[in-house]
């Protein structure tokens, strides 16, 4: 089994793993950089309205009870 990509879940290309395009691999950057930034033209997934909930934070979930 190959893997598939994060962003998109299509098939990975070795060029661009673990992502299957430099489009996908752009906007997983664009998010770590960004906070959630999307990349224009790119339909909006579940993945970026997780990513849009918590924009300055990348803890888990079980850490968020800060005060
Ligand atoms: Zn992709």
């Amino acid at each position: 089994m190959s893997a598939k990509c994060p962003i998109c879940e299509k098939p990975v290309a070795p060029k661009y793993r673990p992502f299957c395009s430099r489009r996908c691999a752009d906007v997983d950057l664009g998010r770590w950089l960004k906070g959630g930034y999307s990349i224009p033209g790119e339909p909006a997934g579940e993945e970026d309205m997780q990513a849009a909930a918590r924009p300055d934070s990348q803890r888990p979930r079980e850490a968020d009870d800060e005060d």
